[in-house]
């Protein structure tokens, strides 16, 4: 099994979002400390994808960062933790949320900001951040029919890719939410792999990631980065 962590919004949001969204500067940090302190190797993520592709085993101290959505937040306080320690991570972006605002009534002001198009070049030229697709408008993708699917997923990879000046190789799917119609297009966009939350069937268009939480502290972050998580994840399911 492969570890793949994901994060949201970095920041001082504890009390004002819901907590499966967002996790404390100060808990970010520490896990990174832990990683660094404990000899993990943060890997790139199309690493463990060709991992996946070849059915490589890869070491279990060996794993992957991500985050979804595309915060400001990423880039003021997770990008200089990454820095510190050069661990690669992806950040998987909504199109229509860059230089934008994410909606959040529990936020302050009832917004959280979205990256800059110079934040993420600036990560993007310094070579530690790769970029993904995380769609065009974050809509529920199993919501959506075929046309608004191809938007979605086509066109976010299309902007994307001018934007960055390079392949847009990956995406992750809002909420976690796909199936077999939405894994063909990605497939058929040209896409090397899709990326999901925890689920039953991962195959390489269903990659499953862990996500993190505010209450994530270093006992349950180590619980959470070890072999045991997913097969007690998978008997807790049928419980
Ligand atoms: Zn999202």
């Amino acid at each position: 099994m492969y570890t793949i962590l994901t994060y949201h919004t970095i920041g001082d949001h504890k009390d004002i979002l819901p907590a499966g969204i967002n996790t404390p500067i100060e808990v970010f940090r520490s896990h990174m400390d832990y990683l660094s302190e404990h000899h993990y190797r943060v890997a790139p993520l199309e690493e463990i994808v060709n991992g996946v592709i070849h059915s490589q085993k890869v070491n279990s101290k060996t794993l992957a960062i991500t985050f979804d959505d595309g915060y400001e937040d990423h880039f003021l306080y997770a990008y200089p933790v990454l820095e510190k320690y050069s661990f690669p991570a992806t950040i998987f972006l909504t199109v229509n949320r860059i230089n934008g605002y994410w909606e959040s009534e529990k936020a302050l002001g009832g917004k959280i900001k979205g990256l800059s198009r110079d934040q993420i070049l600036k990560m993007q030229n310094a070579g530690l951040i790769q970029f993904g697709s995380h769609g065009y408008s974050h809509n529920n993708l199993l919501a959506a029919n075929e046309e608004e699917q191809s938007i979605e997923i086509r066109g976010s990879k299309l902007y994307l890719e001018d934007l960055l000046s390079e392949d847009v190789p990956f995406i992750s799917y809002p909420f976690g939410a796909c199936d077999d119609g939405v894994k063909n297009i990605v497939k058929e966009a040209g896409y090397q792999a899709g990326f999901t939350i925890w689920n039953r069937k991962p195959d390489i268009y269903s990659i499953p990631r862990i996500p993190l939480h505010t209450n994530d502290g270093s006992r349950r972050f180590r619980f959470k980065i070890s072999p045991f998580y997913y097969p007690a994840k998978s008997f807790f399911r049928f419980v």
